[in-house]
Protein backbone atom coordinates (compact mmCIF):
# COMPACT_ATOMS: atom_id res chain seq x y z
CA UNK A 1 0.00 0.00 0.00
CA UNK A 2 3.26 2.62 0.87
CA UNK A 3 3.99 3.05 -3.03
CA UNK A 4 0.78 4.35 -3.77
CA UNK A 5 0.31 7.82 -4.44
CA UNK A 6 -1.94 9.95 -2.50
CA UNK A 7 -4.02 12.85 -3.50
CA UNK A 8 -5.49 14.62 -0.45
CA UNK A 9 -8.38 17.61 0.15
CA UNK A 10 -6.41 20.62 -0.46
CA UNK A 11 -8.08 22.74 2.74
CA UNK A 12 -6.91 26.42 3.47
CA UNK A 13 -3.40 25.32 1.26
CA UNK A 14 -3.01 22.56 3.26
CA UNK A 15 -3.00 19.18 1.61
CA UNK A 16 -4.90 16.73 4.30
CA UNK A 17 -6.58 13.56 5.30
CA UNK A 18 -9.86 13.06 5.76
CA UNK A 19 -11.52 14.03 9.36
CA UNK A 20 -11.76 10.26 9.68
CA UNK A 21 -9.02 9.26 7.84
CA UNK A 22 -11.36 7.46 5.25
CA UNK A 23 -9.56 6.83 1.57
CA UNK A 24 -10.54 5.34 -1.53
CA UNK A 25 -8.76 3.92 -4.32
CA UNK A 26 -8.04 5.29 -7.75
CA UNK A 27 -8.03 2.70 -10.67
CA UNK A 28 -6.04 2.84 -13.94
CA UNK A 29 -8.43 1.55 -15.87
CA UNK A 30 -5.37 0.42 -18.81
CA UNK A 31 -3.55 -1.66 -16.79
CA UNK A 32 -6.78 -2.50 -14.41
CA UNK A 33 -4.58 -1.31 -10.90
CA UNK A 34 -4.62 0.45 -8.15
CA UNK A 35 -2.01 3.15 -8.24
CA UNK A 36 -3.20 5.41 -6.15
CA UNK A 37 -5.35 7.00 -3.29
CA UNK A 38 -7.99 10.12 -2.38
CA UNK A 39 -9.10 11.39 0.47
CA UNK A 40 -12.94 10.25 0.99
CA UNK A 41 -14.66 13.34 1.87
CA UNK A 42 -17.39 13.38 4.17
CA UNK A 43 -20.09 16.31 4.93
CA UNK A 44 -17.16 17.03 7.80
CA UNK A 45 -14.93 17.73 5.43
CA UNK A 46 -17.16 19.49 3.01
CA UNK A 47 -17.76 22.39 6.05
CA UNK A 48 -14.11 22.64 6.81
CA UNK A 49 -13.67 23.02 2.31
CA UNK A 50 -16.64 25.81 2.99
CA UNK A 51 -16.07 27.53 6.68
CA UNK A 52 -12.33 28.38 4.27
CA UNK A 53 -13.87 29.58 1.27
CA UNK A 54 -16.29 31.36 3.16
CA UNK A 55 -13.93 32.77 5.82
CA UNK A 56 -11.12 33.62 2.44
CA UNK A 57 -14.30 35.43 0.56
CA UNK A 58 -15.49 37.74 3.63
CA UNK A 59 -11.99 38.54 5.43
CA UNK A 60 -9.19 37.88 2.79
CA UNK A 61 -7.53 39.45 0.09
CA UNK A 62 -8.17 37.72 -2.69
CA UNK A 63 -12.12 39.58 -3.55
CA UNK A 64 -10.38 42.85 -2.56
CA UNK A 65 -7.38 42.84 -4.27
CA UNK A 66 -6.95 44.88 -7.83
CA UNK A 67 -7.74 43.37 -11.03
CA UNK A 68 -4.11 43.11 -11.98
CA UNK A 69 -2.86 41.95 -9.50
CA UNK A 70 -5.36 38.84 -9.66
CA UNK A 71 -5.13 38.37 -12.90
CA UNK A 72 -0.64 37.91 -12.37
CA UNK A 73 -1.58 35.39 -9.93
CA UNK A 74 -3.52 33.57 -12.21
CA UNK A 75 -1.18 33.76 -14.44
CA UNK A 76 1.60 32.43 -12.30
CA UNK A 77 -0.54 29.73 -11.93
CA UNK A 78 -0.83 29.13 -15.73
CA UNK A 79 2.94 29.38 -15.79
CA UNK A 80 3.72 26.28 -13.74
CA UNK A 81 0.88 24.88 -15.08
CA UNK A 82 2.71 24.89 -18.58
CA UNK A 83 6.26 23.86 -16.82
CA UNK A 84 4.43 20.90 -15.40
CA UNK A 85 3.11 19.93 -18.51
CA UNK A 86 4.06 16.25 -18.19
CA UNK A 87 3.84 15.30 -15.00
CA UNK A 88 -0.24 16.69 -15.45
CA UNK A 89 -0.91 15.17 -18.59
CA UNK A 90 0.52 11.61 -16.96
CA UNK A 91 -2.02 12.02 -13.53
CA UNK A 92 -4.93 12.15 -16.74
CA UNK A 93 -3.31 9.12 -18.69
CA UNK A 94 -2.95 7.28 -15.72
CA UNK A 95 -6.46 7.88 -14.75
CA UNK A 96 -8.70 7.52 -17.23
CA UNK A 97 -6.43 5.85 -19.90
CA UNK A 98 -7.07 9.38 -21.66
CA UNK A 99 -3.80 9.18 -24.53
CA UNK A 100 -0.98 10.69 -23.44
CA UNK A 101 -0.60 13.46 -26.27
CA UNK A 102 -4.32 14.17 -25.94
CA UNK A 103 -3.90 14.71 -22.21
CA UNK A 104 -0.90 17.24 -22.86
CA UNK A 105 -3.34 19.36 -25.40
CA UNK A 106 -5.93 19.40 -22.31
CA UNK A 107 -3.55 20.87 -20.14
CA UNK A 108 -2.92 23.47 -22.86
CA UNK A 109 -6.39 24.10 -23.01
CA UNK A 110 -6.74 24.20 -19.11
CA UNK A 111 -4.20 26.90 -18.77
CA UNK A 112 -5.73 29.09 -21.82
CA UNK A 113 -8.82 28.84 -19.58
CA UNK A 114 -6.97 30.53 -16.88
CA UNK A 115 -4.85 33.07 -19.20
CA UNK A 116 -8.38 34.23 -20.89
CA UNK A 117 -10.34 34.57 -17.27
CA UNK A 118 -7.68 36.71 -16.09
CA UNK A 119 -7.74 38.86 -18.93
CA UNK A 120 -11.24 38.84 -19.17
CA UNK A 121 -11.63 39.87 -16.09
CA UNK A 122 -8.90 42.42 -16.03
CA UNK A 123 -9.71 44.13 -19.31
CA UNK A 124 -13.86 43.94 -19.15
CA UNK A 125 -15.41 46.98 -20.18
CA UNK A 126 -18.33 48.36 -17.86
CA UNK A 127 -21.35 50.34 -19.11
CA UNK A 128 -22.23 53.49 -18.10
CA UNK A 129 -25.91 55.51 -19.26
CA UNK A 130 -26.50 58.65 -18.88
CA UNK A 131 -30.16 59.72 -18.36
CA UNK A 132 -32.32 62.26 -19.23
CA UNK A 133 -33.20 63.00 -15.96
CA UNK A 134 -29.58 64.03 -15.04
CA UNK A 135 -28.64 60.89 -13.69
CA UNK A 136 -25.75 58.36 -14.86
CA UNK A 137 -26.34 54.86 -14.19
CA UNK A 138 -23.65 52.22 -14.67
CA UNK A 139 -23.10 48.82 -13.87
CA UNK A 140 -20.86 46.81 -11.36
CA UNK A 141 -19.56 43.57 -11.35
CA UNK A 142 -18.60 42.09 -7.99
CA UNK A 143 -17.66 38.91 -7.14
CA UNK A 144 -20.94 36.67 -6.18
CA UNK A 145 -19.05 34.87 -3.21
CA UNK A 146 -17.90 31.00 -2.67
CA UNK A 147 -18.47 28.97 -5.51
CA UNK A 148 -18.90 25.44 -5.41
CA UNK A 149 -17.82 23.70 -8.31
CA UNK A 150 -18.28 19.90 -9.61
CA UNK A 151 -16.67 18.40 -11.84
CA UNK A 152 -16.90 15.01 -14.20
CA UNK A 153 -14.34 12.57 -15.09
CA UNK A 154 -13.78 12.96 -19.00
CA UNK A 155 -11.88 15.66 -19.07
CA UNK A 156 -10.59 15.78 -15.47
CA UNK A 157 -8.41 19.03 -15.32
CA UNK A 158 -10.33 20.95 -18.51
CA UNK A 159 -13.50 20.49 -17.34
CA UNK A 160 -12.45 21.62 -13.83
CA UNK A 161 -10.69 24.69 -14.86
CA UNK A 162 -13.38 26.02 -17.09
CA UNK A 163 -15.48 26.30 -13.70
CA UNK A 164 -12.78 27.06 -11.54
CA UNK A 165 -11.03 30.00 -14.01
CA UNK A 166 -13.82 32.02 -14.44
CA UNK A 167 -14.94 31.85 -10.72
CA UNK A 168 -11.47 32.96 -9.26
CA UNK A 169 -10.80 35.23 -11.89
CA UNK A 170 -13.80 37.50 -10.36
CA UNK A 171 -13.06 37.24 -6.92
CA UNK A 172 -14.86 34.37 -5.50
CA UNK A 173 -13.35 32.23 -3.62
CA UNK A 174 -14.02 28.03 -4.75
CA UNK A 175 -13.96 24.24 -3.67
CA UNK A 176 -13.90 21.87 -6.49
CA UNK A 177 -15.18 18.71 -6.16
CA UNK A 178 -13.40 16.32 -8.78
CA UNK A 179 -15.03 13.28 -9.85
CA UNK A 180 -14.23 10.44 -7.67
CA UNK A 181 -13.07 8.61 -10.68
CA UNK A 182 -10.25 11.21 -11.59
CA UNK A 183 -9.49 13.63 -8.47
CA UNK A 184 -5.58 13.53 -9.03
CA UNK A 185 -5.13 15.85 -11.83
CA UNK A 186 -7.36 18.50 -9.75
CA UNK A 187 -5.79 17.85 -6.68
CA UNK A 188 -2.14 18.43 -8.60
CA UNK A 189 -3.73 21.89 -9.72
CA UNK A 190 -4.40 22.94 -5.88
CA UNK A 191 -0.75 22.02 -5.17
CA UNK A 192 -0.11 24.44 -7.98
CA UNK A 193 -2.14 26.85 -6.65
CA UNK A 194 -0.97 26.94 -3.35
CA UNK A 195 3.05 27.04 -5.18
CA UNK A 196 1.40 30.02 -7.02
CA UNK A 197 0.99 32.25 -3.91
CA UNK A 198 -2.51 31.97 -3.42
CA UNK A 199 -3.97 33.20 -0.71
CA UNK A 200 -5.65 30.27 2.08
CA UNK A 201 -9.09 29.40 0.97
CA UNK A 202 -9.63 30.62 -2.40
CA UNK A 203 -8.84 27.27 -4.26
CA UNK A 204 -9.79 24.39 -2.38
CA UNK A 205 -9.79 20.86 -3.81
CA UNK A 206 -12.61 18.59 -1.87
CA UNK A 207 -12.02 14.75 -3.28
CA UNK A 208 -14.52 11.86 -2.79
CA UNK A 209 -18.27 10.90 -3.66
CA UNK A 210 -20.96 12.87 -5.22
CA UNK A 211 -23.04 11.80 -1.69
CA UNK A 212 -21.80 13.03 0.59
CA UNK A 213 -19.15 15.22 -0.86
CA UNK A 214 -20.29 16.89 -3.87
CA UNK A 215 -24.05 17.26 -2.50
CA UNK A 216 -23.08 18.42 0.92
CA UNK A 217 -21.39 21.39 -1.08
CA UNK A 218 -24.21 22.37 -3.01
CA UNK A 219 -27.10 22.78 -0.33
CA UNK A 220 -24.65 24.29 1.98
CA UNK A 221 -26.10 27.96 2.41
CA UNK A 222 -23.02 29.35 2.42
CA UNK A 223 -22.24 28.56 -1.14
CA UNK A 224 -23.45 31.45 -3.54
CA UNK A 225 -23.06 30.14 -6.71
CA UNK A 226 -23.05 25.95 -7.69
CA UNK A 227 -21.73 25.22 -10.95
CA UNK A 228 -22.16 21.64 -12.03
CA UNK A 229 -20.32 18.90 -15.20
CA UNK A 230 -21.78 16.02 -15.43
CA UNK A 231 -24.92 13.97 -16.55
CA UNK A 232 -28.46 14.86 -16.54
CA UNK A 233 -29.66 12.89 -13.95
CA UNK A 234 -27.06 14.45 -11.54
CA UNK A 235 -27.71 17.60 -12.51
CA UNK A 236 -31.39 17.70 -11.91
CA UNK A 237 -30.15 16.64 -7.86
CA UNK A 238 -27.95 19.14 -7.91
CA UNK A 239 -30.29 21.54 -9.28
CA UNK A 240 -32.77 20.90 -6.66
CA UNK A 241 -29.95 20.80 -3.65
CA UNK A 242 -28.84 24.18 -5.05
CA UNK A 243 -32.31 25.78 -5.01
CA UNK A 244 -32.75 24.85 -1.32
CA UNK A 245 -31.38 28.05 -0.47
CA UNK A 246 -32.05 30.20 -4.07
CA UNK A 247 -28.31 29.70 -4.95
CA UNK A 248 -28.03 30.09 -8.94
CA UNK A 249 -27.02 27.01 -10.60
CA UNK A 250 -24.76 26.65 -14.08
CA UNK A 251 -25.46 23.12 -15.36
CA UNK A 252 -23.41 21.55 -18.29
CA UNK A 253 -25.11 17.76 -19.03
CA UNK A 254 -25.54 15.11 -21.26
CA UNK A 255 -25.81 15.11 -24.88
CA UNK A 256 -26.31 13.11 -28.29
CA UNK A 257 -24.99 15.01 -30.43
CA UNK A 258 -26.73 14.93 -34.31
CA UNK A 259 -23.70 15.03 -36.80
CA UNK A 260 -25.34 15.59 -40.43
CA UNK A 261 -23.71 15.29 -43.75
CA UNK A 262 -25.21 16.56 -46.96
CA UNK A 263 -24.94 15.48 -50.36
CA UNK A 264 -23.18 18.25 -51.33
CA UNK A 265 -20.55 17.89 -48.64
CA UNK A 266 -16.86 17.53 -48.75
CA UNK A 267 -16.91 13.71 -47.63
CA UNK A 268 -13.44 13.22 -46.71
CA UNK A 269 -13.57 16.25 -44.55
CA UNK A 270 -16.83 15.06 -43.32
CA UNK A 271 -15.09 11.47 -42.71
CA UNK A 272 -12.55 12.71 -40.83
CA UNK A 273 -14.73 14.95 -38.16
CA UNK A 274 -17.46 12.07 -37.65
CA UNK A 275 -14.29 9.87 -36.57
CA UNK A 276 -13.07 12.72 -34.28
CA UNK A 277 -16.42 13.85 -33.06
CA UNK A 278 -17.32 10.01 -31.85
CA UNK A 279 -13.70 8.36 -31.24
CA UNK A 280 -11.84 11.56 -29.61
CA UNK A 281 -11.68 10.41 -26.26
CA UNK A 282 -12.69 6.89 -26.60
CA UNK A 283 -16.43 9.19 -26.91
CA UNK A 284 -16.21 9.98 -23.58
CA UNK A 285 -17.55 13.58 -24.70
CA UNK A 286 -20.94 15.13 -23.78
CA UNK A 287 -20.75 16.98 -27.31
CA UNK A 288 -19.64 13.57 -29.07
CA UNK A 289 -21.50 13.36 -32.33
CA UNK A 290 -23.13 10.11 -31.96
CA UNK A 291 -26.03 10.40 -33.98
CA UNK A 292 -24.90 10.57 -37.23
CA UNK A 293 -27.24 11.22 -40.32
CA UNK A 294 -26.12 10.90 -43.85
CA UNK A 295 -27.93 11.59 -47.16
CA UNK A 296 -28.91 8.86 -48.77
CA UNK A 297 -27.29 9.37 -52.06
CA UNK A 298 -23.77 9.30 -50.71
CA UNK A 299 -24.36 6.69 -48.08
CA UNK A 300 -22.68 3.88 -49.27
CA UNK A 301 -19.52 6.04 -50.64
CA UNK A 302 -19.31 7.60 -46.88
CA UNK A 303 -20.04 4.88 -44.99
CA UNK A 304 -16.97 2.69 -47.00
CA UNK A 305 -14.55 5.24 -45.85
CA UNK A 306 -16.10 6.04 -42.21
CA UNK A 307 -15.38 2.39 -41.55
CA UNK A 308 -12.35 2.30 -42.92
CA UNK A 309 -11.03 5.11 -41.04
CA UNK A 310 -12.62 3.72 -37.75
CA UNK A 311 -10.65 0.28 -38.19
CA UNK A 312 -7.71 2.33 -38.53
CA UNK A 313 -7.24 3.65 -35.50
CA UNK A 314 -4.63 2.34 -33.09
CA UNK A 315 -5.72 0.96 -29.76
CA UNK A 316 -3.67 0.29 -27.06
CA UNK A 317 -1.50 1.42 -24.28
CA UNK A 318 -2.33 5.61 -23.77
CA UNK A 319 1.12 6.25 -23.17
CA UNK A 320 2.01 5.32 -27.18
CA UNK A 321 1.88 7.53 -29.14
CA UNK A 322 0.53 6.24 -32.07
CA UNK A 323 -2.49 5.66 -29.78
CA UNK A 324 -4.83 8.95 -30.19
CA UNK A 325 -8.14 7.44 -30.06
CA UNK A 326 -10.24 4.99 -28.46
CA UNK A 327 -8.14 3.26 -25.65
CA UNK A 328 -9.32 1.44 -22.70
CA UNK A 329 -13.04 3.45 -21.07
CA UNK A 330 -12.03 5.61 -17.74
CA UNK A 331 -13.69 2.83 -15.21
CA UNK A 332 -14.88 -0.55 -14.57
CA UNK A 333 -18.78 1.00 -14.15
CA UNK A 334 -18.55 2.87 -17.45
CA UNK A 335 -17.15 0.44 -19.35
CA UNK A 336 -20.05 -2.27 -18.05
CA UNK A 337 -22.18 0.43 -19.21
CA UNK A 338 -21.22 0.96 -22.98
CA UNK A 339 -21.29 -2.57 -22.89
CA UNK A 340 -24.85 -3.08 -21.92
CA UNK A 341 -25.93 -0.50 -24.90
CA UNK A 342 -23.63 -2.47 -27.77
CA UNK A 343 -24.96 -5.48 -26.33
CA UNK A 344 -28.27 -3.79 -26.46
CA UNK A 345 -28.09 -2.79 -30.02
CA UNK A 346 -27.45 -6.18 -30.85
CA UNK A 347 -30.88 -7.39 -29.49
CA UNK A 348 -32.59 -4.92 -30.91
CA UNK A 349 -30.98 -5.99 -34.37
CA UNK A 350 -28.89 -3.01 -34.99
CA UNK A 351 -26.41 -3.60 -37.90
CA UNK A 352 -22.78 -3.65 -37.18
CA UNK A 353 -20.68 -2.19 -39.73
CA UNK A 354 -17.91 -2.10 -37.52
CA UNK A 355 -16.57 -2.34 -33.81
CA UNK A 356 -18.78 -3.56 -31.11
CA UNK A 357 -16.19 -6.21 -29.44
CA UNK A 358 -14.47 -5.70 -25.98
CA UNK A 359 -10.89 -5.98 -26.47
CA UNK A 360 -7.98 -7.72 -25.46
CA UNK A 361 -9.15 -8.05 -21.53
CA UNK A 362 -8.65 -3.93 -20.93
CA UNK A 363 -11.69 -1.94 -20.17
CA UNK A 364 -12.10 -1.10 -23.99
CA UNK A 365 -14.35 -0.87 -26.79
CA UNK A 366 -13.25 -1.40 -30.73
CA UNK A 367 -14.99 1.67 -32.00
CA UNK A 368 -18.18 0.72 -33.19
CA UNK A 369 -20.60 2.24 -35.96
CA UNK A 370 -24.32 0.68 -36.06
CA UNK A 371 -27.29 1.58 -38.51
CA UNK A 372 -30.83 0.18 -38.79
CA UNK A 373 -31.84 0.98 -35.46
CA UNK A 374 -35.36 1.84 -34.47
CA UNK A 375 -35.57 5.95 -33.67
CA UNK A 376 -37.11 4.85 -30.35
CA UNK A 377 -34.34 2.25 -29.57
CA UNK A 378 -32.51 3.40 -26.23
CA UNK A 379 -28.95 2.84 -28.16
CA UNK A 380 -30.39 5.44 -30.36
CA UNK A 381 -32.28 7.88 -27.59
CA UNK A 382 -29.91 7.55 -25.14
CA UNK A 383 -26.12 9.43 -24.01
CA UNK A 384 -23.64 5.89 -24.65
CA UNK A 385 -20.91 7.94 -24.13
CA UNK A 386 -18.35 5.76 -25.70
CA UNK A 387 -17.08 5.26 -28.92
CA UNK A 388 -20.23 4.25 -30.52
CA UNK A 389 -21.84 6.34 -33.32
CA UNK A 390 -25.76 5.29 -34.84
CA UNK A 391 -26.11 6.19 -37.86
CA UNK A 392 -29.39 7.21 -39.98
CA UNK A 393 -30.13 7.51 -43.68
CA UNK A 394 -32.33 10.85 -44.48
CA UNK A 395 -33.86 12.29 -48.47
CA UNK A 396 -34.07 15.77 -47.27
CA UNK A 397 -33.04 19.22 -45.75
CA UNK A 398 -36.47 19.32 -43.41
CA UNK A 399 -36.06 15.76 -42.10
CA UNK A 400 -31.98 16.01 -41.09
CA UNK A 401 -33.05 18.89 -39.40
CA UNK A 402 -36.75 17.30 -37.55
CA UNK A 403 -34.32 13.80 -36.90
CA UNK A 404 -31.43 15.88 -35.22
CA UNK A 405 -33.65 17.85 -33.34
CA UNK A 406 -36.27 15.07 -31.99
CA UNK A 407 -33.89 14.48 -28.76
CA UNK A 408 -34.06 15.56 -25.01
CA UNK A 409 -30.76 16.93 -25.82
CA UNK A 410 -29.64 19.67 -26.98
CA UNK A 411 -25.62 20.40 -26.36
CA UNK A 412 -24.17 19.94 -30.07
CA UNK A 413 -24.58 19.70 -33.70
CA UNK A 414 -22.04 19.66 -36.52
CA UNK A 415 -22.79 19.41 -40.17
CA UNK A 416 -20.81 19.26 -43.67
CA UNK A 417 -22.13 21.04 -46.58
CA UNK A 418 -20.49 23.30 -49.07
CA UNK A 419 -24.02 25.21 -49.54
CA UNK A 420 -23.41 28.36 -48.02
CA UNK A 421 -26.90 29.19 -47.71
CA UNK A 422 -27.68 25.97 -46.40
CA UNK A 423 -24.78 25.61 -43.96
CA UNK A 424 -26.68 29.60 -42.30
CA UNK A 425 -30.79 27.91 -42.84
CA UNK A 426 -29.55 24.85 -41.11
CA UNK A 427 -27.28 25.98 -38.17
CA UNK A 428 -30.06 28.40 -37.35
CA UNK A 429 -32.85 25.94 -37.41
CA UNK A 430 -31.14 23.28 -35.20
CA UNK A 431 -31.97 23.18 -31.41
CA UNK A 432 -28.90 23.03 -29.97
CA UNK A 433 -25.97 25.12 -27.76
CA UNK A 434 -22.91 24.74 -30.19
CA UNK A 435 -23.24 24.11 -34.10
CA UNK A 436 -20.65 23.42 -35.68
CA UNK A 437 -19.92 23.85 -39.41
CA UNK A 438 -17.86 21.73 -41.20
CA UNK A 439 -15.51 20.87 -38.42
CA UNK A 440 -15.86 19.70 -34.87
CA UNK A 441 -14.58 20.76 -31.27
CA UNK A 442 -13.16 24.57 -31.91
CA UNK A 443 -14.26 26.54 -29.54
CA UNK A 444 -13.54 30.61 -28.87
CA UNK A 445 -13.81 31.19 -24.92
CA UNK A 446 -15.74 34.39 -25.85
CA UNK A 447 -18.68 32.98 -27.20
CA UNK A 448 -21.82 30.81 -24.96
CA UNK A 449 -21.23 27.06 -23.95
CA UNK A 450 -24.27 25.37 -22.74
CA UNK A 451 -26.96 23.30 -23.83
CA UNK A 452 -30.76 23.30 -24.36
CA UNK A 453 -33.20 20.56 -23.10
CA UNK A 454 -32.01 18.01 -20.63
CA UNK A 455 -28.30 19.59 -21.89
CA UNK A 456 -28.19 22.28 -19.69
CA UNK A 457 -28.70 25.06 -17.89
CA UNK A 458 -27.58 28.46 -18.71
CA UNK A 459 -24.06 29.29 -20.51
CA UNK A 460 -20.51 30.13 -19.53
CA UNK A 461 -17.75 31.80 -21.92
CA UNK A 462 -16.82 35.29 -21.73
CA UNK A 463 -19.50 37.78 -20.60
CA UNK A 464 -21.57 34.98 -20.29
CA UNK A 465 -19.60 33.49 -17.27
CA UNK A 466 -19.01 37.21 -15.98
CA UNK A 467 -22.71 37.04 -15.70
CA UNK A 468 -23.27 33.71 -13.62
CA UNK A 469 -19.80 34.47 -11.17
CA UNK A 470 -20.21 37.77 -10.79
CA UNK A 471 -23.31 39.91 -8.96
CA UNK A 472 -24.13 42.26 -10.97
CA UNK A 473 -24.91 45.73 -9.17
CA UNK A 474 -26.47 48.51 -10.85
CA UNK A 475 -25.17 52.31 -9.31
CA UNK A 476 -27.50 55.15 -9.90
CA UNK A 477 -25.24 58.64 -9.65
CA UNK A 478 -26.93 62.16 -9.57
CA UNK A 479 -25.30 64.37 -11.62
CA UNK A 480 -27.56 67.43 -11.89
CA UNK A 481 -30.51 68.72 -10.15
P1 LIG B 1 -21.92 12.25 -13.00
O1 LIG B 1 -23.15 13.07 -13.08
O2 LIG B 1 -22.01 10.85 -12.58
O3 LIG B 1 -20.87 12.93 -12.00
C1 LIG B 1 -20.39 14.24 -12.20
C2 LIG B 1 -19.91 14.79 -10.88
O4 LIG B 1 -21.03 14.92 -10.00
C3 LIG B 1 -18.92 13.90 -10.15
O5 LIG B 1 -17.93 14.71 -9.56
C4 LIG B 1 -19.77 13.24 -9.08
O6 LIG B 1 -19.05 12.84 -7.94
C5 LIG B 1 -20.72 14.36 -8.74
N1 LIG B 1 -21.98 13.97 -8.11
C6 LIG B 1 -22.65 12.78 -8.22
N2 LIG B 1 -23.78 12.81 -7.48
C7 LIG B 1 -23.83 14.03 -6.90
C8 LIG B 1 -24.75 14.67 -6.02
N3 LIG B 1 -25.86 14.07 -5.58
N4 LIG B 1 -24.50 15.94 -5.64
C9 LIG B 1 -23.40 16.59 -6.07
N5 LIG B 1 -22.49 16.03 -6.89
C10 LIG B 1 -22.70 14.77 -7.30
O7 LIG B 1 -21.23 12.41 -14.44
P2 LIG B 1 -19.91 11.68 -14.96
O8 LIG B 1 -20.22 10.27 -15.25
O9 LIG B 1 -18.77 12.02 -14.04
O10 LIG B 1 -19.65 12.49 -16.32
C11 LIG B 1 -20.20 12.13 -17.54
C12 LIG B 1 -21.38 13.03 -17.86
O11 LIG B 1 -20.97 14.38 -17.89
C13 LIG B 1 -21.96 12.74 -19.22
O12 LIG B 1 -23.37 12.78 -19.15
C14 LIG B 1 -21.46 13.92 -20.05
O13 LIG B 1 -22.25 14.23 -21.18
C15 LIG B 1 -21.46 15.01 -19.06
N6 LIG B 1 -20.57 16.08 -19.48
C16 LIG B 1 -21.13 17.25 -19.91
C17 LIG B 1 -20.32 18.28 -20.36
C18 LIG B 1 -20.90 19.58 -20.85
O14 LIG B 1 -20.15 20.53 -21.01
N7 LIG B 1 -22.19 19.67 -21.10
C19 LIG B 1 -18.93 18.12 -20.36
C20 LIG B 1 -18.40 16.92 -19.91
C21 LIG B 1 -19.24 15.90 -19.47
Amino acid sequence: MSELEFFGHIIDNEEVESIDGKRFDVWNPYTREVWAQAAEGSAQDADRAITSARTAFDEGPWPRMGRNERAKMIHKLADLMEERTTEIATLDTKNMAKPFEQAKHDVARSVWNFRFFADHQRDHVGEVYPMDSGHHTYSEFGPAGVVAAISPWNFPLMMASWKIAPAIAWGNTCIIKPSEDTPSSVTYLGRLAVEAGFPPGVLNVLNGYGHPAGSSITGDDRVDRVTFTGSSTTGKMVMASAATHLAPVSLELGGKGANIVFEDADIDNAVYWAVEAIFRNAGQICLAGSRLFVHSSIYDDFMAKFKAAAEALPIGDPFDPNVKFAGALASKRHFEKVVSYVEGAKDLGGHFHTGGVATDGSWSVTPTIIDGLALDAAPYCEEIFGPVCIVNKFETEEEAVHLANDTRYGLNAMLFTENLSRAHRVASNLRAGTVWVNCFFIRDLRTPFGGVGDSGVGREGGNFSREFFTEPKAVVMQIRR
